[in-house]
Protein backbone atom coordinates (compact mmCIF):
# COMPACT_ATOMS: atom_id res chain seq x y z
CA UNK A 1 0.00 0.00 0.00
CA UNK A 2 1.61 3.22 -1.00
CA UNK A 3 1.66 6.11 1.56
CA UNK A 4 -1.09 8.89 1.10
CA UNK A 5 -0.18 12.40 2.38
CA UNK A 6 -2.44 15.66 3.88
CA UNK A 7 -1.34 18.71 3.17
CA UNK A 8 -2.07 21.89 5.08
CA UNK A 9 -0.44 23.98 3.08
CA UNK A 10 -0.91 27.51 4.56
CA UNK A 11 -1.01 27.49 8.65
CA UNK A 12 1.31 29.92 11.13
CA UNK A 13 3.71 28.74 13.76
CA UNK A 14 4.03 31.93 16.07
CA UNK A 15 4.04 33.22 19.21
CA UNK A 16 3.58 36.49 21.20
CA UNK A 17 6.41 37.67 21.03
CA UNK A 18 7.24 37.54 17.56
CA UNK A 19 4.83 40.48 16.29
CA UNK A 20 5.13 43.63 17.89
CA UNK A 21 2.62 42.85 21.01
CA UNK A 22 1.20 47.21 21.15
CA UNK A 23 0.73 46.54 16.99
CA UNK A 24 -0.86 43.34 17.31
CA UNK A 25 -3.34 45.21 19.87
CA UNK A 26 -4.01 47.81 17.67
CA UNK A 27 -4.52 45.65 14.72
CA UNK A 28 -6.88 43.30 16.21
CA UNK A 29 -8.97 46.37 17.60
CA UNK A 30 -8.12 44.40 21.23
CA UNK A 31 -7.78 48.16 23.22
CA UNK A 32 -11.40 48.92 21.17
CA UNK A 33 -12.65 45.84 22.37
CA UNK A 34 -11.48 46.32 26.14
CA UNK A 35 -13.10 50.12 26.03
CA UNK A 36 -16.23 49.09 25.02
CA UNK A 37 -16.70 46.51 27.41
CA UNK A 38 -15.80 48.51 29.96
CA UNK A 39 -18.14 51.10 29.25
CA UNK A 40 -21.69 49.71 31.08
CA UNK A 41 -23.87 50.84 28.17
CA UNK A 42 -22.23 49.87 25.18
CA UNK A 43 -21.25 46.81 26.83
CA UNK A 44 -25.02 45.61 27.40
CA UNK A 45 -26.65 46.65 23.95
CA UNK A 46 -23.51 45.19 22.44
CA UNK A 47 -22.44 42.24 24.85
CA UNK A 48 -23.21 39.54 21.83
CA UNK A 49 -20.93 41.21 19.85
CA UNK A 50 -18.64 42.34 22.20
CA UNK A 51 -18.26 38.59 23.87
CA UNK A 52 -18.02 36.90 20.95
CA UNK A 53 -15.23 38.91 19.15
CA UNK A 54 -13.26 38.97 22.51
CA UNK A 55 -13.37 35.63 23.02
CA UNK A 56 -12.46 34.38 19.34
CA UNK A 57 -9.57 37.05 20.19
CA UNK A 58 -8.53 35.59 23.48
CA UNK A 59 -8.84 31.92 21.93
CA UNK A 60 -6.33 33.47 19.65
CA UNK A 61 -4.27 34.44 22.00
CA UNK A 62 -4.43 31.28 24.32
CA UNK A 63 -2.95 29.48 21.95
CA UNK A 64 -0.09 32.28 20.81
CA UNK A 65 1.06 32.17 24.57
CA UNK A 66 2.15 28.60 24.21
CA UNK A 67 5.30 27.73 22.82
CA UNK A 68 5.71 26.63 19.05
CA UNK A 69 5.92 23.00 19.89
CA UNK A 70 2.96 23.02 22.24
CA UNK A 71 1.20 24.90 18.99
CA UNK A 72 1.97 21.64 17.40
CA UNK A 73 1.09 19.35 20.28
CA UNK A 74 -2.63 21.01 19.98
CA UNK A 75 -2.53 20.80 16.19
CA UNK A 76 -2.07 17.20 16.23
CA UNK A 77 -4.44 16.79 19.14
CA UNK A 78 -7.00 18.47 16.92
CA UNK A 79 -6.25 15.33 14.59
CA UNK A 80 -6.51 12.63 16.49
CA UNK A 81 -10.32 12.57 15.70
CA UNK A 82 -9.92 11.86 12.59
CA UNK A 83 -7.34 8.76 12.91
CA UNK A 84 -8.82 5.74 12.57
CA UNK A 85 -6.53 1.96 12.89
CA UNK A 86 -3.54 4.52 12.46
CA UNK A 87 -5.02 6.47 9.18
CA UNK A 88 -6.58 9.57 9.46
CA UNK A 89 -10.13 9.86 7.22
CA UNK A 90 -10.57 13.63 5.30
CA UNK A 91 -13.60 13.54 3.03
CA UNK A 92 -13.22 9.64 2.76
CA UNK A 93 -10.02 8.98 1.44
CA UNK A 94 -7.46 7.38 4.37
CA UNK A 95 -3.74 8.99 4.90
CA UNK A 96 -1.32 8.10 6.85
CA UNK A 97 0.97 11.30 7.41
CA UNK A 98 0.23 15.00 7.33
CA UNK A 99 2.47 17.94 5.92
CA UNK A 100 2.38 21.40 7.80
CA UNK A 101 3.53 24.32 6.16
CA UNK A 102 4.00 27.08 8.86
CA UNK A 103 4.50 30.45 7.12
CA UNK A 104 7.00 33.03 8.84
CA UNK A 105 5.89 36.44 8.75
CA UNK A 106 8.93 38.97 8.65
CA UNK A 107 7.22 41.56 11.09
CA UNK A 108 10.90 43.74 10.61
CA UNK A 109 8.66 46.06 9.31
CA UNK A 110 7.70 49.62 8.03
CA UNK A 111 4.92 51.89 8.82
CA UNK A 112 4.30 50.61 12.29
CA UNK A 113 6.99 52.08 14.11
CA UNK A 114 5.08 53.84 16.89
CA UNK A 115 2.27 53.89 19.17
CA UNK A 116 0.91 57.60 19.52
CA UNK A 117 -0.62 59.05 22.60
CA UNK A 118 1.95 56.78 25.31
CA UNK A 119 5.47 57.93 26.94
CA UNK A 120 7.66 55.03 25.00
CA UNK A 121 5.75 54.85 22.24
CA UNK A 122 8.23 53.92 19.69
CA UNK A 123 8.18 50.25 19.19
CA UNK A 124 10.58 47.69 19.50
CA UNK A 125 12.03 46.15 16.12
CA UNK A 126 11.54 42.15 16.22
CA UNK A 127 14.15 40.85 14.41
CA UNK A 128 13.12 37.54 12.38
CA UNK A 129 16.10 35.33 13.89
CA UNK A 130 13.79 35.51 17.42
CA UNK A 131 11.33 33.57 14.77
CA UNK A 132 13.48 31.68 13.03
CA UNK A 133 14.79 30.18 16.46
CA UNK A 134 11.98 29.65 17.91
CA UNK A 135 10.34 28.15 14.81
CA UNK A 136 13.06 25.46 14.71
CA UNK A 137 13.11 24.64 18.65
CA UNK A 138 9.31 24.10 18.65
CA UNK A 139 9.76 21.59 15.34
CA UNK A 140 12.59 19.47 17.18
CA UNK A 141 10.08 19.74 20.55
CA UNK A 142 7.61 18.47 18.50
CA UNK A 143 9.66 15.62 16.99
CA UNK A 144 10.68 14.26 20.32
CA UNK A 145 7.92 14.25 21.99
CA UNK A 146 4.68 13.62 19.83
CA UNK A 147 3.30 9.79 20.27
CA UNK A 148 1.26 9.95 17.47
CA UNK A 149 4.06 11.69 14.67
CA UNK A 150 1.64 12.77 12.52
CA UNK A 151 3.67 15.53 10.83
CA UNK A 152 6.26 16.28 8.71
CA UNK A 153 6.90 20.42 8.86
CA UNK A 154 8.08 22.58 6.73
CA UNK A 155 8.20 25.86 7.32
CA UNK A 156 8.56 28.77 4.56
CA UNK A 157 11.20 31.74 5.19
CA UNK A 158 9.28 35.05 5.41
CA UNK A 159 10.96 37.70 3.17
CA UNK A 160 10.62 41.18 3.18
CA UNK A 161 13.12 42.48 0.70
CA UNK A 162 12.97 45.52 1.86
CA UNK A 163 14.82 44.97 5.50
CA UNK A 164 18.03 43.49 3.02
CA UNK A 165 20.22 45.24 0.56
CA UNK A 166 22.27 43.39 -1.62
CA UNK A 167 25.17 44.12 -0.48
CA UNK A 168 25.10 42.87 3.12
CA UNK A 169 26.85 44.54 5.90
CA UNK A 170 28.60 43.48 8.82
CA UNK A 171 25.84 43.57 10.79
CA UNK A 172 23.25 42.11 8.58
CA UNK A 173 23.09 39.48 5.88
CA UNK A 174 22.34 40.81 2.19
CA UNK A 175 19.91 39.05 0.31
CA UNK A 176 21.74 36.47 -2.12
CA UNK A 177 23.64 35.84 1.07
CA UNK A 178 20.48 34.88 2.91
CA UNK A 179 18.75 32.98 -0.61
CA UNK A 180 22.31 30.80 -0.60
CA UNK A 181 22.29 30.11 3.03
CA UNK A 182 18.82 28.77 3.54
CA UNK A 183 18.65 27.58 -0.39
CA UNK A 184 22.08 27.10 -1.90
CA UNK A 185 21.95 23.33 -2.84
CA UNK A 186 18.23 23.18 -3.81
CA UNK A 187 18.35 21.73 -6.95
CA UNK A 188 15.66 21.52 -9.47
CA UNK A 189 15.18 17.96 -8.54
CA UNK A 190 12.39 14.83 -8.41
CA UNK A 191 9.34 15.43 -6.08
CA UNK A 192 10.62 12.63 -4.06
CA UNK A 193 14.12 13.57 -3.34
CA UNK A 194 13.02 17.01 -2.63
CA UNK A 195 10.83 15.73 -0.20
CA UNK A 196 13.68 13.41 2.07
CA UNK A 197 16.18 15.81 1.97
CA UNK A 198 13.37 18.22 3.66
CA UNK A 199 12.62 14.99 5.70
CA UNK A 200 15.93 14.57 6.67
CA UNK A 201 16.66 18.04 7.98
CA UNK A 202 13.57 18.22 10.33
CA UNK A 203 14.00 18.14 13.73
CA UNK A 204 17.86 18.71 13.62
CA UNK A 205 18.36 22.09 15.19
CA UNK A 206 21.07 22.18 17.34
CA UNK A 207 19.55 25.37 18.72
CA UNK A 208 22.24 27.86 17.01
CA UNK A 209 21.06 29.66 13.69
CA UNK A 210 24.47 29.32 12.16
CA UNK A 211 23.96 25.52 11.83
CA UNK A 212 20.69 25.59 9.94
CA UNK A 213 21.07 24.33 7.17
CA UNK A 214 19.82 23.76 3.64
CA UNK A 215 16.57 22.28 3.31
CA UNK A 216 15.50 23.42 6.72
CA UNK A 217 13.01 25.52 4.75
CA UNK A 218 10.78 24.40 2.09
CA UNK A 219 9.78 27.33 0.60
CA UNK A 220 9.60 31.58 1.06
CA UNK A 221 6.25 33.73 2.61
CA UNK A 222 6.18 37.47 1.05
CA UNK A 223 3.57 39.52 2.89
CA UNK A 224 2.36 42.19 0.88
CA UNK A 225 0.30 44.41 3.66
CA UNK A 226 3.73 44.56 5.73
CA UNK A 227 5.39 46.51 3.04
CA UNK A 228 6.63 44.20 0.77
CA UNK A 229 5.65 45.38 -3.09
CA UNK A 230 6.20 42.54 -5.74
CA UNK A 231 6.75 44.76 -8.51
CA UNK A 232 8.18 48.02 -7.18
CA UNK A 233 8.28 49.48 -11.17
CA UNK A 234 9.64 53.14 -9.84
CA UNK A 235 12.55 51.85 -7.48
CA UNK A 236 14.98 50.33 -9.77
CA UNK A 237 16.84 49.66 -6.18
CA UNK A 238 14.32 47.57 -5.05
CA UNK A 239 13.27 46.03 -8.25
CA UNK A 240 16.84 44.66 -8.76
CA UNK A 241 16.28 42.98 -5.48
CA UNK A 242 12.67 41.43 -6.29
CA UNK A 243 14.17 40.44 -9.61
CA UNK A 244 17.15 38.11 -7.58
CA UNK A 245 14.79 36.46 -5.22
CA UNK A 246 12.02 35.52 -7.81
CA UNK A 247 14.99 34.30 -10.82
CA UNK A 248 17.01 32.69 -7.63
CA UNK A 249 13.39 30.63 -6.97
CA UNK A 250 12.27 29.90 -10.16
CA UNK A 251 15.97 28.58 -11.37
CA UNK A 252 15.70 26.28 -8.11
CA UNK A 253 11.91 25.09 -8.16
CA UNK A 254 11.92 27.03 -5.00
CA UNK A 255 7.93 27.59 -3.79
CA UNK A 256 7.06 31.19 -3.25
CA UNK A 257 3.43 32.04 -0.92
CA UNK A 258 2.18 35.59 -1.10
CA UNK A 259 -1.12 36.68 1.09
CA UNK A 260 -3.63 37.65 -1.70
CA UNK A 261 -6.25 39.31 0.19
CA UNK A 262 -7.94 42.12 1.69
CA UNK A 263 -8.10 41.29 4.88
CA UNK A 264 -4.94 40.47 7.16
CA UNK A 265 -2.24 42.22 9.30
CA UNK A 266 -1.85 45.17 7.58
CA UNK A 267 0.77 48.04 8.96
CA UNK A 268 1.69 49.58 5.81
CA UNK A 269 -0.13 52.63 3.81
CA UNK A 270 0.12 51.20 0.55
CA UNK A 271 -0.90 47.47 1.90
CA UNK A 272 -3.93 47.15 -0.80
CA UNK A 273 -2.04 48.31 -3.69
CA UNK A 274 0.73 46.31 -2.75
CA UNK A 275 -1.14 43.02 -2.35
CA UNK A 276 -3.44 43.59 -5.75
CA UNK A 277 -2.87 40.13 -8.09
CA UNK A 278 -2.14 42.32 -10.89
CA UNK A 279 0.92 43.06 -9.62
CA UNK A 280 1.91 39.38 -10.33
CA UNK A 281 0.64 39.89 -13.86
CA UNK A 282 3.91 41.81 -14.12
CA UNK A 283 6.09 39.51 -12.34
CA UNK A 284 5.09 36.72 -13.92
CA UNK A 285 4.95 38.16 -17.54
CA UNK A 286 9.11 38.27 -17.03
CA UNK A 287 9.48 35.34 -14.82
CA UNK A 288 7.05 32.42 -16.45
CA UNK A 289 8.72 29.90 -14.64
CA UNK A 290 8.17 30.57 -11.10
CA UNK A 291 6.15 28.67 -8.36
CA UNK A 292 3.62 30.52 -6.98
CA UNK A 293 0.60 30.18 -4.04
CA UNK A 294 -1.81 33.18 -4.50
CA UNK A 295 -3.01 32.57 -0.86
CA UNK A 296 -6.69 33.03 0.39
CA UNK A 297 -8.02 32.95 -3.52
CA UNK A 298 -7.80 37.03 -3.34
CA UNK A 299 -10.75 36.65 -0.85
CA UNK A 300 -12.29 40.80 -0.58
CA UNK A 301 -14.23 42.48 1.91
CA UNK A 302 -18.06 42.71 0.46
CA UNK A 303 -19.00 46.27 -0.46
CA UNK A 304 -21.06 48.41 1.53
CA UNK A 305 -20.78 44.44 3.64
CA UNK A 306 -23.49 43.40 1.20
CA UNK A 307 -22.08 43.06 -2.05
CA UNK A 308 -19.30 40.74 -3.18
CA UNK A 309 -16.43 41.43 -5.30
CA UNK A 310 -14.67 38.98 -7.16
CA UNK A 311 -11.87 41.26 -9.13
CA UNK A 312 -8.78 40.00 -7.22
CA UNK A 313 -10.17 36.44 -7.43
CA UNK A 314 -11.17 36.73 -11.31
CA UNK A 315 -7.06 38.41 -11.66
CA UNK A 316 -5.85 35.20 -9.32
CA UNK A 317 -8.14 32.64 -12.30
CA UNK A 318 -6.24 34.42 -14.90
CA UNK A 319 -2.59 34.05 -14.00
CA UNK A 320 -3.88 30.22 -13.17
CA UNK A 321 -5.16 30.17 -16.79
CA UNK A 322 -2.35 31.37 -18.13
CA UNK A 323 0.73 30.15 -16.49
CA UNK A 324 1.42 26.57 -15.60
CA UNK A 325 3.03 27.19 -11.86
CA UNK A 326 0.57 29.56 -10.07
CA UNK A 327 -1.41 27.97 -7.33
CA UNK A 328 -4.04 29.42 -5.05
CA UNK A 329 -5.13 28.70 -1.53
CA UNK A 330 -8.17 28.73 0.04
CA UNK A 331 -7.22 28.99 3.44
CA UNK A 332 -8.94 31.15 6.09
CA UNK A 333 -12.35 31.06 3.62
CA UNK A 334 -13.50 27.31 4.30
CA UNK A 335 -15.83 27.93 7.35
CA UNK A 336 -18.74 26.66 6.58
CA UNK A 337 -20.45 24.46 3.92
CA UNK A 338 -21.78 27.45 1.94
CA UNK A 339 -17.92 28.45 1.25
CA UNK A 340 -17.09 24.74 -0.77
CA UNK A 341 -20.97 24.92 -2.71
CA UNK A 342 -19.33 28.61 -4.10
CA UNK A 343 -15.90 27.45 -5.00
CA UNK A 344 -17.56 24.45 -6.29
CA UNK A 345 -19.81 26.63 -8.67
CA UNK A 346 -16.63 28.99 -9.40
CA UNK A 347 -14.53 25.83 -10.98
CA UNK A 348 -18.27 24.80 -12.80
CA UNK A 349 -18.71 28.39 -14.29
CA UNK A 350 -15.48 28.61 -16.04
CA UNK A 351 -14.21 27.29 -19.92
CA UNK A 352 -13.60 23.36 -19.14
CA UNK A 353 -10.53 24.41 -19.79
CA UNK A 354 -9.97 26.75 -16.83
CA UNK A 355 -11.47 24.46 -14.96
CA UNK A 356 -9.23 21.76 -15.40
CA UNK A 357 -6.92 23.62 -14.49
CA UNK A 358 -8.43 25.45 -11.10
CA UNK A 359 -8.97 21.49 -10.30
CA UNK A 360 -5.08 20.95 -10.77
CA UNK A 361 -4.15 24.21 -8.88
CA UNK A 362 -6.24 24.85 -5.98
CA UNK A 363 -4.62 24.00 -2.25
CA UNK A 364 -6.67 23.12 0.87
CA UNK A 365 -5.37 25.56 3.85
CA UNK A 366 -6.23 26.26 7.11
CA UNK A 367 -4.67 29.34 8.23
CA UNK A 368 -4.38 28.69 11.83
CA UNK A 369 -3.95 30.05 14.38
CA UNK A 370 -5.20 33.14 12.28
CA UNK A 371 -8.13 31.58 11.28
CA UNK A 372 -9.37 31.40 15.16
CA UNK A 373 -10.74 34.96 14.83
CA UNK A 374 -13.57 33.14 12.53
CA UNK A 375 -14.05 29.89 14.07
CA UNK A 376 -13.49 28.05 17.53
CA UNK A 377 -10.85 24.83 16.46
CA UNK A 378 -8.44 23.30 13.95
CA UNK A 379 -10.42 20.36 14.30
CA UNK A 380 -13.82 22.64 13.15
CA UNK A 381 -11.72 23.94 10.14
CA UNK A 382 -10.80 19.85 9.18
CA UNK A 383 -13.96 18.85 10.22
CA UNK A 384 -16.00 21.20 8.06
CA UNK A 385 -13.57 20.25 5.05
CA UNK A 386 -14.25 16.47 5.57
CA UNK A 387 -18.14 16.67 5.84
CA UNK A 388 -18.92 19.29 2.71
CA UNK A 389 -20.60 17.49 0.10
CA UNK A 390 -19.14 19.58 -3.22
CA UNK A 391 -15.55 18.00 -3.21
CA UNK A 392 -15.91 14.26 -2.25
CA UNK A 393 -13.28 11.29 -2.30
CA UNK A 394 -11.67 12.33 -5.44
CA UNK A 395 -12.16 15.78 -5.85
CA UNK A 396 -10.87 16.58 -2.27
CA UNK A 397 -7.69 14.48 -2.57
CA UNK A 398 -6.66 16.80 -5.58
CA UNK A 399 -7.19 19.94 -3.12
CA UNK A 400 -5.02 18.74 -0.11
CA UNK A 401 -3.00 16.09 -1.56
CA UNK A 402 -1.97 15.84 -5.11
CA UNK A 403 -2.04 19.64 -5.83
CA UNK A 404 0.09 20.71 -2.69
CA UNK A 405 2.19 17.94 -3.02
CA UNK A 406 3.23 19.56 -6.81
CA UNK A 407 3.18 22.78 -5.32
CA UNK A 408 5.60 21.97 -2.54
CA UNK A 409 7.96 19.51 -4.21
CA UNK A 410 7.71 19.29 -7.51
ZN1 LIG B 1 -1.95 33.29 6.64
Amino acid sequence: MREKTFFDIHCHAMNLSHPSLLGFVKNMNIDTLLFLNSVPIVSTVLSKFIDTRLNRVMNLLSVMERDLGDVFLLMEKDMEPFVHDGRIEICGSFYDRVVLTPLMMDFGYKGMESYPGIHYRDLPKKPIVEQVIDLFNGIRKYARTSGLNLFEIYPFLGINTRNYDMEGTSGSTGLPGLLEKYFGSFLPETLSERRARLLGAMGMFSGDIEHLRDYSFAGIKVYPPLGFDPWPADDSKELAKVEYLYEFCAARRIPITVHCSDGGYRTHKQAKAFTDPEKWARVLSRHPELKLNLAHFGKQDKAWGLFPKRQWQQAVIGLIAEYDHVYTDFSCCGFDEGFYARLSDTIHDQPSEIGDKLRQRILFGTDFMINLLWIDSYRNYLDIFSRQRYFRILDSHQLCSLNPQRFLFE
